[in-house]
């Protein structure tokens, strides 16, 4: 067959992808999504002055998308509005790489506890509700350990799903942090539990492995720097799916928020 693949091994190679979660395809030249966001590119007139070597490529108009994310986060009084603002906000690339819906969140709207994870999974995109797949059922069963299942409130830096389960990009996760500024001002929780490395970098602005994050407590401060909450980095869920023996960290992580919340007047 000069080289091309049997169709049943064709057939068995995407069932594997499937499995793995590789779930859209890439064209065969790239397509840049961003221009969309763009400001309009000016003709080039014709100078006799020497090309420049090499400029860089045009970036992503990504203040402009984080501009009107703030205003819309900001026009949004309660949960239930911000969830149709970020529905309606086309400003996340991430909305146009193939996820099937925008997956907000789930829980109390009067949490003590809000629980940042990195972004929607196939489970979630399918749902629209955040960690409902494998991941979030231990994470769930977790939370009932702890007595927390009715204390909390789920969301991730991501409202849409990452193409192929990768993790969210910083940009892709900057364009959304006014929503989720937001989601926090309105709920006003005590504490904050952040799921993963790409949450804990993220919501904390460092650079730090979740290996050596997780377990400290550390402050998150909204965007006007007028909301501050401890925040406690851990384990994602769907790693603790793969490494069972880190379970042991992540319900000391939990045992460490508990106790945060029983006491907290006691020094982190
Ligand atoms: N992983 C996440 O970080 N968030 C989800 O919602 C699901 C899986």
């Amino acid at each position: 067959m000069d080289g091309a693949l049997h169709p049943r091994a064709l057939e068995s190679l995407l069932a594997f992808w499937r499995e793995a979660g590789v779930d859209a395809c890439y064209e065969d030249e790239p397509v840049d999504r961003t221009v969309r966001l763009a400001p309009p590119v000016r003709p080039v007139t014709p100078s006799s002055s020497p090309a420049r070597p090499s400029a860089p490529a045009p970036s992503p108009d990504v203040s402009a998308a984080v501009l009107e994310a703030r205003a819309r986060a900001a026009a949004a009084p309660d949960l239930e509005a911000l969830e149709a603002a970020i529905a309606g906000f086309d400003g996340c690339t991430l909305k146009f790489e193939g996820a099937k819906r925008a997956c907000f969140s789930r829980g109390a709207p009067d949490a003590t506890v809000a629980i940042i994870g990195e972004g929607p999974g196939a489970e979630e995109d399918a749902q629209g509700r955040p960690f409902v797949g494998r991941a979030g059922q231990l994470l769930d069963r977790m939370l009932q350990a702890a007595g927390l299942q009715d204390r909390v409130f789920i969301t991730n830096t991501v409202f849409w799903r990452p193409p192929g389960n990768r993790t969210p990009s910083t940009t892709e996760q900057a364009v959304c942090a006014p929503f989720l500024d937001r989601a926090l001002q309105i709920l006003q929780p005590k504490v904050l539990l952040l799921v993963g490395g790409a949450s804990a970098k993220s919501m904390l602005k460092r650079d730090e492995g979740i290996l050596s994050l997780r377990g400290r407590w550390f402050e998150w401060r909204s965007h006007d720097e007028n909301l501050i909450l401890p925040a406690l980095p851990t384990l994602h869920p769907a790693f603790l799916l793969r490494q069972p023996a880190a379970k042991k960290k992540a319900w000391a992580d939990l045992l460490t928020l508990t106790e945060r919340l029983d006491r907290p007047d006691r020094p982190a």
